[in-house]
């Protein structure tokens, strides 16, 4: 199993050290031919399945960051279509916090979620607390960097799976798994564990 992990900017490292020690190989994803060449490398048992063509034995992760850079980015690099593509097409996906945004209506728009970004105020943006979160379990680690929340859940295909004060923080849609805070910065893996066993 191969997961891409989109290396444009942002907390990307901190993915890939989960996933490794998951036994899950990385891959960064810094322009289209990184790609191109993660999912023409997928297992050729594997290319045609249930799910589709591009994702046998793939994860994707989004990481936290900066959205409106890793936005301009993505589209000046030519990547936009073909992961939005990938994950229409089912390829399981962790998006975190600026992640979580790309995959929201308005950026990627694979998730049915509208978010407001910088929703915790630009200085008390940033706290950890612990939380239930649905599927996954309880006292799951949630740290907030400038964080998003989601503001709304706009189809019956997608689920709230946690809420932190009244407000919705992760989602799930089908192999779309979204969470405002940043699960790769505590040493739970439970939510990297999901995501592996999506695929
Ligand atoms: N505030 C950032 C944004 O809007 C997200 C912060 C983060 O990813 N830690 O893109």
């Amino acid at each position: 199993m191969k997961a891409a992990v989109l290396a444009l900017q942002g907390a990307f490292i901190e993915h890939e050290q989960v996933l490794q020690r998951l036994g899950v190989e990385t891959v960064e994803i810094r322009q289209l031919k990184d790609w191109q060449k993660f999912v023409s490398s997928a297992s050729p048992s594997l290319l045609g399945g249930v799910r589709g063509r591009l994702d046998g034995g793939r994860l994707l992760i989004l990481p936290g960051g900066e959205s409106t850079v890793q936005l301009r980015l993505l589209k000046e690099l030519g990547l936009f279509e073909p992961i939005r593509q990938a994950i229409a097409d089912g390829m399981p996906v962790l998006g975190t916090c600026a992640g979580m945004i790309l995959l929201s209506q308005g950026y990627l728009g694979t998730m049915d979620i509208r978010v407001r970004r910088n929703a915790y105020g630009r200085q008390l943006g940033s706290f950890h607390t612990t939380g239930t979160v649905e599927g996954i379990g309880d006292d799951v680690p949630m740290t907030f960097i400038r964080a998003p929340y989601i503001e709304e859940v706009l189809s019956a295909d997608c689920q709230p799976i946690a809420e932190v004060d009244g407000h919705i923080v992760a989602a799930r849609q089908g192999n779309q798994i979204a969470t405002a805070f940043h699960p790769e910065l505590d040493s739970d893996t439970r939510l990297h564990q999901l995501l592996i066993s999506l695929q």
